[in-house]
């Protein structure tokens, strides 16, 4: 890690462990359990996002503030709470919640629907323009943004349904109709879920618990270490997708892992040009791409096939607060394996940043702060 990210973090920590701050009026105090480690963090910490045809840099937008404590997935024990909720019955000191992490301006037509991220009127987040979860204690000024965790769901599973859960749970319920419309006219459907880290694990454990069981599931990535996990967690087929392999090769053979000659639906978790491109090219007439990693770069796509295909491309960024709450109910009710978790100290954070960076946490990294 290059010295001034190691500066930005260490005094962004210093800056939010110091004192345990009093809760709003209309919100209250989580005192942390586990705070997941993102991309979005590395990238934040990096400062700069790559748009395909423009650079942008978080420190640029006025809204994002410095020093700031990083982490978005968050869940703990609720330790205080402000003077309009006491007595309300809904959130009491001691109880287990999760954080979802987009505070809009609750009232903007994305807000109503509960996709706070889109909201054009606040647009912050934790970790970017409020205080976030690599901390003691995190301030969350309105309790809608507190999700109660089942007793069925352990709290470490719990931090990773706010961004990674829920970001793949959008994914497969834009997924699921196109597969059950196309089932009423043939016996077997297929998906290709591109990148088997953890939230590739997290998307195969929900593909299989929400969509049709007469859907194939099949997931590429470039570590083969990681499409053996992959295959463990019960995935059908796996295919790599090595860095120096030949374009038309890996397509071909993608294909073949398919039916019928291809996908029905593909959800690209890591959506580089390369990846997005070769999806494109795998799948099927009346199919969908589901683009979901912020990798960066633009992409070339034949536009006459999309129109004489009647290929469905659909955007992705994360998901609702009504989505959280479903798959809160979900993994509960579903037993979802979540996927390997690597756990580190609050003091550990900078090398845990680095084996993320280099791919190496197989599954998800956490700060662990006790329970
Ligand atoms: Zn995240
Ligand atoms: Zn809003």
């Amino acid at each position: 890690m290059k010295k001034a990210e190691i500066v930005k973090l260490r005094e962004a920590l210093k800056v939010c462990i110091t004192d345990i701050p009093d809760p709003p009026r209309h919100g209250l105090v989580v005192k942390i359990s586990y705070s997941g480690i993102c991309h979005s963090d590395i990238l934040q910490l990096k400062d700069e996002v790559d748009f395909g045809f423009e650079k942008k840099r978080y420190s640029a937008n006025p809204k994002y503030k410095l020093p700031i404590s990083p982490g978005h997935e968050m869940s703990g024990i609720v330790h205080s709470i402000g003077s309009d909720l006491q007595n309300n019955g809904k959130l009491k000191i001691g109880d287990r919640v999760a954080i979802y992490p987009w505070r809009g301006c609750g009232s903007c037509r994305f807000c109503d629907q509960g996709n706070c991220n889109f909201c054009s009127v606040r647009d912050t987040c934790y970790g970017f323009g409020i205080p976030g979860g690599y901390a003691s204690h995190v301030v969350v000024p309105e309790a809608r943004s507190a999700i109660l965790v089942p007793d069925a769901v352990p709290l470490d599973v719990a931090c990773m349904l706010p961004c990674a859960g829920v970001t793949t749970y959008n994914a497969v319920s834009h997924v699921k109709p196109v597969i059950e419309t196309l089932l009423k006219f043939q016996d077997k459907a297929s998906l290709l879920i591109v990148g088997a880290g953890g939230l590739g694990l997290w998307c195969l454990q929900i593909a299989q618990a929400v969509l049709p069981s007469n859907t194939k599931i099949i997931i590429a990535d470039i570590s083969e270490e990681k499409l053996a996990t992959a295959k463990l967690r019960g995935c059908d087929d796996t295919v790599l997708w090595s860095r120096d392999c030949v374009e038309d090769d890996v397509v071909a053979a993608t294909k073949e892992k398919g039916l019928r000659g291809g996908f029905d639906a593909v959800v690209d978790l890591v959506n580089s040009k390369i990846t997005s491109e070769r999806a494109f090219n795998c799948l099927l007439t009346s199919g969908i791409q589901v683009m979901v990693g912020l990798f960066g770069g633009a992409a070339n796509f034949s536009l006459p096939m999309i129109a004489l295909d009647s290929k469905r491309i659909q955007g992705i960024h994360v998901g609702s607060l009504n989505q959280l709450k479903e798959l809160m109910e979900l993994v509960a009710e579903k037993k979802l394996t979540p996927p390997p978790l690597q756990y580190f100290d609050l003091d550990e954070v900078n090398d845990a940043i680095d084996l993320v960076k280099q791919g190496k946490i197989r599954g998800r990294a956490i700060l662990k702060f006790g329970v």
